[in-house]
């Protein structure tokens, strides 16, 4: 009896290796095309990170004219759980990360390499263990969990390395006879790898981000096939990517450590194996100490985090862009309105240890991505995320629409625009005083500054309204007038003058301005407040400087007239 004679009956009908061969020809692209993939395994939750590296694959995919795609690695089935695939598909669409090979729903895949979810690929692996067996590369193994613990025990006591290798295999030297009649008796058996390394010996691999790494050999009898008839992630990883023709793998560099494994596994099988590029975790500073981004302790680790604050994804990639490659930032920089597509990633300029997550520096990218945008499209995204998360913004972006892009076109479109949106959680606090239904219901503190007596206010106000402002007046006559009632009320025209005789005067034409600011939106800080004032129009002006003229209680003609005050503003 031989070694063939043990893999038909542990595999009677597995199909011979070359048949899948034919089956997976070679891909047909140039010279140089990267071919990669994202392969989680649907835990149902989608990790940062995990974008981080599709958005790398992708990138150099599409760079080189090659193939990206996805990969679920399904093979631990006891952590699996429902719709999680669809959560990834879902997730990567949003992104615009979607893969251009493999799985594109829960169920459904496109592409000629498939099946692309690993729970469906078992008849594959035990193609390639019967391979293995029949080589005498590998073996069935019949210990039991206690016996496997009891060894780990005795190394553990002894001091030696932990593991299956070596002496310590003890299934390894079992004849083929032994081990048919094992199998036929009806003991339990999984597969293992017959490793032919030694620790003593080293072997040195070149990755694409960490550069030269030495390792010793990997000497362990790894399991390839479980109980269940799936395989180990090792055993999985090297078949899937030697039949899907991926000629790098970018993963995560908990892995880095494996490669002396994937390596021997690639050179025993016979395969070429793919290049590797290691990527470091994304880390966080938490008091002083950096740690990676973890999934129970950091909200800002699952990429729903973004969706629900309504970041947009153009914002979240530019920003793993930037910490992917440290000459982003000047790309970005000389080329303030180009796509992300334009810019072309380099994997030598990844950082080898973690790159700091830093939230501020995403939402202020955020802010730059949303200043870009034109009305319509904040209206639109801002809407959709709306639709989901804030039914009083959707209400009042739907209302009136066409006012609401008024108001989402202030300073919008011209060469500085203004920055003031991160993410569409901000916009409804950015511009509910524009709404007046919203603004008569809130309580305001008028936060006046430099001119702030009550008699000085109602003037300013009273005076504007009734003798400066007009509607048709462009941006240059609007500002004059502002100037000649600072003049009026004894103020400086000019914040120049002032500057050069302040003992001269109480105030300048920017303190007027800021008593206009405040009384029409009870806030220090807006856009520009001409395109405030045009959108409002002079009755609602009107309206809320009687607002304004109440809430400072001076004893002035109209509040002694508080009633009908309170009227007007009904109307
Ligand atoms: N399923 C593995 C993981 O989620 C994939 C690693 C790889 O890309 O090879 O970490």
């Amino acid at each position: 009896m031989d070694y063939k004679d043990l893999a038909d009956l542990i595999f009677p009908d597995a199909k011979p290796i070359e048949y899948y061969e034919e089956k997976y020809p070679a891909r047909d692209l140039k010279e140089g095309a990267i071919v990669t993939r994202f392969a989680p395994s649907p835990t149902g939750f989608v990790h940062i990170g995990g974008l981080y590296q599709s958005l790398i694959a992708k990138k150099l995919a599409k760079q080189t004219e090659g193939v990206f795609f996805l990969r679920i690695e399904d093979t631990d089935q006891k952590r699996e759980i429902k719709s999680a695939v669809s959560g990834i598909t879902a997730a990567l669409k949003q992104f615009k990360l979607e893969p251009d090979e493999g799985m594109i729903s829960e169920n459904e895949e496109k592409g000629k390499y498939g099946p692309y979810k690993q729970s469906e690929r078992k008849a594959i692996y035990q193609s390639y263990a019967k391979h293995l067996i029949e080589l005498g590369k590998a073996y069935p193994c019949f210990c039991s969990p206690e016996e496997l613990d009891q060894i780990r025990k005795k190394q553990e006591t002894a001091k030696i390395r932990p593991g299956y290798y070596g002496v310590w295999a003890k299934c390894r030297n079992l004849t083929v006879e032994e081990a048919i009649a094992k199998i036929k008796n009806g003991e339990k058996y999984i597969i293992r790898f017959k490793s032919n390394g030694r620790e003593d010996r080293k072997i040195q691999h070149h990755d694409m981000i960490k550069g030269k790494v030495d390792f010793p050999e990997n000497d362990q009898d790894i399991v390839i096939i479980k109980a269940d008839g799936l395989p180990t992630y090792h055993f999985a990883h090297v078949v899937d990517d030697h039949l899907m023709h991926t000629t790098l793998v970018i993963r995560g560099d908990e892995w880095l450590s494996s490669m002396p494994l994937h390596l021997q596994l690639f050179h025993e099988m016979g395969f070429k194996p793919p290049k590797y590029a290691h990527i470091a975790p994304i880390m966080k500073n938490d008091n002083g100490n950096k740690r990676k981004l973890s999934k129970r302790k950091d909200p800002e680790a699952a990429v729903s985090y973004y969706e629900e604050a309504g970041i947009p994804e153009d914002a979240v990639n530019e920003y793993l862009l930037n910490i992917a490659n440290s000459n982003f930032e000047n790309w970005r920089r000389a080329n303030p309105d180009k796509s992300l597509d334009d810019f072309t990633l380099q994997l030598n300029k990844m950082s080898v240890s973690g790159a700091l997550f830093d939230m501020v520096k995403l939402l202020d990218i955020g802010k730059t991505v949303i200043s870009r945008y034109t009305a319509e499209r904040v209206y639109d995204e801002a809407l959709a995320w709306a639709k989901q998360y804030d039914p009083e913004l959707q209400k009042m972006l739907e209302e009136d629409s066409a006012y609401s892009l008024k108001v989402l076109g202030i300073e919008r479109g011209n060469k500085k625009p203004r920055k003031d949106i991160a993410k569409w959680s901000d916009l409804k606090q950015n511009i509910d005083y524009m709404y007046d239904d919203i603004f008569y219901s809130q309580q305001h503190d008028y936060p006046y500054q430099v001119i702030k007596n009550p008699e000085d206010i109602n003037k300013i106000l009273e005076l504007y309204i009734q003798k400066y402002y007009n509607d048709a007046d462009d941006k240059q006559t609007w500002f004059d007038k502002i100037k000649d009632l600072s003049g009026e009320m004894g103020y400086a025209r000019e914040v120049k003058e002032y500057k050069q005789n302040p003992e001269k005067y109480a105030a300048h034409v920017g303190d007027v301005s800021t008593v206009l600011r405040v009384a029409l939106t009870s806030r220090t800080n807006t856009p520009d407040m001409y395109e405030i004032m045009q959108i409002l129009g002079k009755d609602r002006i009107t309206k809320r400087f009687y607002a304004a003229k109440i809430a400072t209680g001076a004893n002035t003609a109209e509040n002694k007239n508080e009633e009908d005050l309170k009227k007007k503003l009904k109307k």
